[in-house]
């Protein structure tokens, strides 16, 4: 017979047995029919990819039985940790009412309630509400609505737009064509249309050198995008409000629109609800996604000033021809009606504060580590270079990533640069241990 423990280790191995079945299952599973984002078919055979089977607050769970800090927000859309309680109320409680209901020629009362609720936490003067369901779609209508405007209100010849270097919009074709990234989009160049950029240079030089290109072309833009305060995708790239308060003036004198893309700098990631508001700017149209549903669902918005919305006005032949199937979908308004809730009743963005500065203390003691370069925060958000390199198929913060799995913290380093981007309301505790483990993983990098 056999002993208690025997029996326990016995069926422990067991389970250990067929998690490991299970794991090389959802391998085959994936090398066989799946194809992943942003992964060449060599890494997709050769990484050790989770397989998240559970989420709490800053935390996610595989399948094999790990707990990893959610480091990156799933993408910078986890503002409020996985699994809110009452996101995941507000869903249930929605869907079990109406799931979806076309937008067209048709409302729906969550949509309804968003409109308002967004509205009431959006910068000043940004009263008309526009949705889709994602951070591209919400640059596309943006980009669409600035164009069209001008093509029916006497200035048909407005088509271009000024973009910043390094930009990153989004995935989708007139996204790329404003975004900056040669490794995402060098390949489809023959498909974009022109965008006026500066050259790349040190930060005070784009900005004088977009003003100067605002200037010399405002008579033919149409809009001026940018992604205010921090470029995200093209590695953490801050710049100040200064330049940006600049930039904004400039536009507003040539005549053009204002674009914020806060797609991942909304939602109180940089401190303030908008990181616009560093600048004291507000823009004519801002598109806003991930932190609206709290990587919940796929939802996003387009927000404009009347003055956009009235160059709208008259028979069908001026109406914004664009919509998306999914367009106010009543699951993701809820969500976002939801999340806008616990941001006000919470007071959420107050509560991150003294987070922030928790988080900015850790990176400024990381900076002094030899392999760390170029540490910096602004709000929930903080980033370095490993080795002082920058670019996205440089490799070396590849190591340090895989070193923190090893510690129980997930990053997705975009090039050589780390960051973090926990939920504003992480655990004190939770963000002290993940910080800890971050400085851990370096130390054992040597
Ligand atoms: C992620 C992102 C987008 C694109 O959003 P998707 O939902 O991935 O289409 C656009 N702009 C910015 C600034 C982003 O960070």
């Amino acid at each position: 017979m056999l002993t208690r423990n025997e029996s326990e280790l016995r069926s422990r191995s067991a389970t250990m047995d067929t998690e490991a079945l299970r794991y090389a299952a959802a391998r085959e599973l994936e090398q066989a029919h799946l194809w992943r984002p942003y992964a060449s078919r060599e890494s997709q055979l050769s990484d050790d990819a989770p397989v998240f089977v559970r989420g709490e607050g800053p935390w996610l769970f595989t399948q094999r039985g790990e707990r990893l800090f959610d480091g990156f927000g799933s993408w910078w859309v986890s503002a409020l940790g996985h699994q809110h309680p009452r996101l995941i109320a507000a869903l249930k409680t929605q869907a079990e009412t109406l799931a979806h209901a076309a937008f067209a020629g048709a409302l729906n009362a969550p949509a309804l309630r968003l409109t308002e609720a967004l509205v009431r936490a959006a910068p000043p003067g940004l009263s008309r509400v526009f949705f889709s369901d994602n951070g591209s779609t919400a640059v596309e209508v943006a980009l669409k609505m600035a164009f069209q405007y001008f093509r029916q209100n006497g200035n048909p010849e407005r088509q271009r737009f000024l973009a910043l270097s390094g930009a990153f919009h989004g995935d989708t074709v007139g996204a790329m064509s404003v975004g900056d990234i040669p490794e995402f989009n060098a390949l489809f160049e023959g498909l974009l249309f022109p965008v006026t950029r500066p050259v790349e240079a040190d930060w005070e030089a784009v900005a004088e050198q977009a003003v100067d290109h605002i200037r010399a072309q405002g008579h033919e833009l149409a809009g001026v995008i940018v992604e205010p305060m921090v470029q995200g995708a093209s590695g953490m790239r801050f710049w100040s409000a200064a330049a940006l308060r600049a930039v904004a003036e400039a536009t507003r004198e040539a005549g053009a629109w204002l674009i914020a893309d806060e797609v991942f700098t909304g939602f109180g990631r940089t401190g303030p609800m908008w990181a616009c508001e560093h600048a004291g700017v507000v823009p004519d149209l801002l598109c806003s996604s991930k932190g609206l549903t709290g990587g919940v669902l796929p939802f996003a918005a387009t927000l404009a000033n009347e003055r956009l919305f009235e160059g709208f006005d008259g028979g069908l032949e001026r109406a914004f021809m664009h919509g998306h199937t999914y367009h106010g979908n009543p699951l993701g308004a809820a969500v976002a009606t939801e999340v806008l809730a616990v941001f006000e009743e919470d007071c959420i963005l107050d509560k991150a504060a003294p987070k922030a500065v928790q988080l900015a203390e850790a990176f400024a003691a990381l900076g002094a580590h030899p392999r760390v370069r170029g540490a910096r925060t602004l709000g929930m958000l903080g980033a370095f270079e490993v080795d002082g390199v920058a670019g996205y198929r440089a490799r070396g913060a590849a190591n340090l990533a895989a070193e923190a799995r090893k510690h129980g913290l997930w990053l997705r380093p975009l090039g050589n640069t780390v960051y973090l981007t926990p939920p504003l309301n992480v655990p004190d505790d939770d963000l002290a241990w993940a910080l800890h483990q971050l400085k851990t993983s370096l130390e054992s990098l040597g």
